[in-house]
């Protein structure tokens, strides 16, 4: 089976969150299961120096504004088709937007350019080349399901992933003529959304099936407060809604071959992430003492609740934990954290940018790591923890429920915790849930328990992709009973 994967970032190519991560872990976990997956990826600068640019496989002399190629490339074991457009690619800071984190004007047609592209391949415009199934991520990739369905590839089967409900990808009505879609599509079942034109909304109304990437978090979707103004778009299509929580890749994801971390480990060698801790420790400036480091990595946004965490700092520090916070995002945040480990020299540190490479170490010797998020579709970072034994502190919500299960008493003596989860949402229940990660650390054979109990959990892609191969075989049969 040939499955076209339409993702604005792929790990380990590019990367902003949790979506890179899926798109780069899936192609690789499906590929022993019968299903071969070729992606296809905006031509950023960080990927276009990744490869030899030979003949294109497609070619527009006019798209949106300047020539475009598409490229077939092999980079790192993932099959890529590659949009070379340099008037819609070419360009510094990230993949929406500048160095400042000011979304790019033109978001709009880049992605456009990319759905419109990707509804081209689906209908068989790269010679030898057909899908069996087209596989969109998120808003940037949505607009593919709508070039299908009102052009030549409706008869493709198509599944959309909502990795993140909260990025719809709404524009003005001003935009649609140029979207080169036909009149009818601007209606309230094609792509209008609230007067204007909306890309995730375009793809859900078409795609033949939405997955999200937590069973919790498509049931949550459906009711307004998670549902963003979607909710009922949701409900209507309920019959072909699916929740298949996410994986993490295994091999980079390993304490017991991981480079980034001073000492490897594995459950049974767990004094070993000592090393780790002092390097933390020595990382984050922090006082070196037998107290708990419990850590943050994270987008340091509302919807993460790091809000919640900064208005409980002092409360934290109280208890008798130190904190190591790594994450970027809105500057009143960042700023609320440093002023907090500036108040709370040697028990708060706090590294303000992305680094992939501490973020492995933190896994690999902080104690715990707190996850406050409002909603939260699956997370990743809690399942990095479970792997690292840097037990996970959650909000009771999304994938972040569906994945930890609270060490009650219940669950202690059955030998399942493998974590804490809170709730409601709010610093009480945060602060009361920090005690009860300090009594559990008190009492090292608990603790242990917990982490060993984490460690076995299994998180690899393995049992998702089944189910997504499960969904594919599903939709590829359902073909011969549509119109
Ligand atoms: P989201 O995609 O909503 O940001 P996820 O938990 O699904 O959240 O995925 C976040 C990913 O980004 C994880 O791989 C996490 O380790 C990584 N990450 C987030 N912030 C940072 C940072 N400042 N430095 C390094 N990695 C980070």
């Amino acid at each position: 089976m040939q499955v076209l994967s339409v993702t604005p970032e792929i790990f380990p190519l590019i990367k902003t969150g949790g979506l890179a991560d899926v798109a780069g872990a899936l192609p690789i976990a499906l590929a022993g299961k019968g299903v071969t997956m070729r992606s296809l990826v905006p031509g950023y600068p960080a990927v276009m120096a990744l490869f030899k640019k030979g003949k294109p496989v497609l070619q527009y002399a006019e798209l949106h504004g300047g020539k475009a190629n598409v490229h077939a490339a092999r980079i790192g074991g993932l099959d890529l088709f590659v949009v070379d457009a340099p008037h819609l690619f070419d360009r510094p800071g990230g993949p929406y937007g500048d160095a400042t984190g000011a979304d790019w004007h033109d978001n709009w047609r880049r992605f456009a350019a990319l759905g419109r592209i990707g509804g081209d391949i689906a209908a068989g415009a790269v010679r030898g080349y057909q899908p069996d199934i087209v596989h969109a991520h998120d808003w940037q990739a949505a607009m593919t399901l709508a070039y299908m369905r009102y052009g030549k590839a409706a008869g493709v089967p198509s599944m959309i992933t909502v990795h993140n409900l909260a990025f719809q990808g709404r524009f003005g009505t001003g935009i649609f003529g140029e979207l080169g879609l036909p009149a009818e599509a601007m209606t309230l079942d094609g792509v209008e959304y609230y007067g204007g034109v909306g890309f995730l909304k375009a793809g859900l109304q078409a795609a033949w099936a939405i997955t999200t990437v937590s069973p919790t978090y498509a049931q949550e979707i459906r009711t307004p407060e998670f549902g963003m103004g979607l909710d009922g778009l949701i409900n209507m299509r309920a019959a072909d809604l699916y929740g298949i929580a996410n994986g993490i890749d295994v091999d980079i994801w390993n304490p017991a071959t991981d480079r980034e971390l001073v000492a490897a480990y594995a459950t049974k060698t767990l004094k070993a992430r000592k090393a780790n801790k002092a390097a933390v420790e020595e990382r984050f400036s922090l006082d070196s003492d037998t107290s708990p480091i419990v850590c943050v990595v994270s987008r340091l946004t509302w919807q993460k609740g790091i809000d919640t965490l900064a208005a409980v700092v002092d409360g934290i520090v109280a208890a008798g934990v130190r904190l190591a916070i790594l994450g970027s995002g809105d500057a009143g945040l960042e700023g609320a954290l440093l002023a907090a480990a500036a108040r709370h020299r040697g028990r708060v540190g706090v590294v303000v940018g992305y680094d992939e490479g501490l973020s492995h170490l933190m896994q690999g010797g902080c104690d715990a790591i707190i996850i406050p998020s409002r909603f939260e579709p699956c997370g990743l970072t809690q399942l990095y923890g479970l792997r690292y034994g840097c037990v996970p502190l959650v909000a009771r919500t999304g994938g972040l429920a569906d994945t930890i299960i609270d060490a009650n008493d219940a669950a202690l003596s059955a030998g399942v915790a493998t974590g804490f989860q809170f709730a409601p949402n709010d610093v009480e229940a945060l602060l009361h849930a920090i005690r009860r990660v300090v009594d559990a650390y008190g009492n090292s054979s608990i603790w242990t328990t917990i982490q060993r109990q984490g460690m076995k959990a299994d998180v690899s892609w393995d049992r998702s992709a089944a189910k997504y191969v499960d969904l594919y075989r599903m939709l590829v049969s359902a073909k011969a009973d549509r119109p």
